[in-house]
């Protein structure tokens, strides 16, 4: 059994899989070039959406549902607040977005949404979101707590199938990398097709009128306790940082159509970051030349992270097979 791993990104799936390892009795590394949980998953609208999110694809589906399944549990094995509400979630869209949702309109409608222009909407009842802001600090506390070592501040260089080098050390253990968008540029992994996906956000004030997660034809709205956060981009631009005048209108257009009365809200803040992305939307998880991966999670890293971090934990100790959906192998010209 393998009793010494070392996680390269220190991010919501890295930190995940950090807190399941070291209850298990693993000694844990992760190394963070940055900051931990800085990037994409403490930027994440935090939206838990498997059915919508799925477009269509079962086992990816199913997956999420599951996923979605273990979220109280997981949160509250945290110990401390962190914003997980079963909202349910509003889809103003014509096509049904899932055979689970149902049509809901006149005060059915205006209980979950009274500022919604829409006339009907999708309803899917137990589906919800999370407060990424606090998310991403619970979850490395929780791994501090059980044992895992977090380094921040510092790059790994190289990954081999026995050691991670960065800053001039050899560091001995089982690598995994969870390096979000930057998985690709990771010597090692670099076959892999994951790229950043640059999401725009835009915070308003609270508002009263959305109480639930609404998705639009393009943009959604998640109604915070103190912020309405209002999303998102989908840009291919590298790793260009920052907002755009154009994606903050595209943002703000999207949100103002489903609930015109948000153009009276206060802008509290805006930001950007990127989602890791893979070719399908599905993460890329499993052994690549020897090494494991767990990256490529897309929209739905927030949604996927406990689900990975136990798949990924059971495959590590016990040999278990990760679900077919997530594999690597898929890109590759054998698979
Ligand atoms: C705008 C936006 C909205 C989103 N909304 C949702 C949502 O509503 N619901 C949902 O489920 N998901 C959502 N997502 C997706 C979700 O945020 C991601 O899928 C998830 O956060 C990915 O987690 P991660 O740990 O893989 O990546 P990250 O959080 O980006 O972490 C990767 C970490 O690896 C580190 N790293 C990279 N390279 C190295 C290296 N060489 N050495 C050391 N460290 C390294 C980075 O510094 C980073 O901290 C959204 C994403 C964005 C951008």
């Amino acid at each position: 059994m393998t009793n010494n791993v070392v996680i390269v990104g220190g991010g919501l799936v890295g930190s995940a899989l950090a807190l399941e390892l070291a209850r298990r009795g693993v000694h844990v590394l992760v190394l963070e070039k940055a900051v931990p949980g800085a990037e994409a998953s403490s930027a994440a609208a935090g939206i838990l959406a498997p059915r919508v999110e799925a477009h269509g694809h079962p086992e990816q589906r199913a997956l999420g549902l599951q996923a979605l399944a273990s979220w109280e549990d997981w949160a509250a094995s945290l110990g401390v607040d962190v914003g997980l509400t079963r909202c349910g979630v509003l889809v103003a869209r014509d096509e049904s977005p899932d055979p689970d949702a149902v049509m809901v309109e006149g005060r059915a409608l205006a209980e979950r949404a009274p500022g919604l222009r829409a006339e009907r909407a999708w309803w899917i009842a137990d589906e919800g979101m999370v407060d990424t802001r606090l998310l991403v600090g619970a979850v490395h506390a929780a791994a501090v707590r059980a044992g895992a070592v977090f380094r921040s501040g510092l790059a790994v260089e190289r990954v081999d199938r026995d050691a991670v080098h960065a800053g001039g050390e050899r560091l001995a253990g089982t690598p995994v990398v969870c390096a979000g968008a930057w998985t690709s540029l990771v010597p090692g992994v670099a076959s892999l097709p994951v790229s950043p996906v640059r999401g725009q956000l835009v915070a308003v004030g609270a508002t009263e009128a959305v109480r639930s997660v609404v998705f639009g034809p393009a943009g959604y709205l998640v109604p915070r306790r103190d912020e309405t956060v209002l999303g998102a981009t989908m840009e291919n631009v590298g790793f260009a940082r920052g907002t755009t005048a154009q994606g903050l209108r595209d943002v703000l257009d999207a949100a103002l159509r489903l609930c015109p009365s948000l153009g009276a809200a206060p802008v509290l803040r805006q930001w950007s970051s990127f989602r890791p992305g893979s070719p399908d939307g599905r993460p890329i998880i499993g052994d690549v030349d020897g090494v494991m991966v767990a990256s490529g999670h897309s929209r739905n890293g927030i949604l996927l992270a406990p689900l990975t971090a136990s798949r990924v934990a059971d495959t590590i100790l016990e040999g278990r097979p990760l679900p077919a959906a997530w594999s690597p192998a898929r890109f590759s010209r054998a698979g």
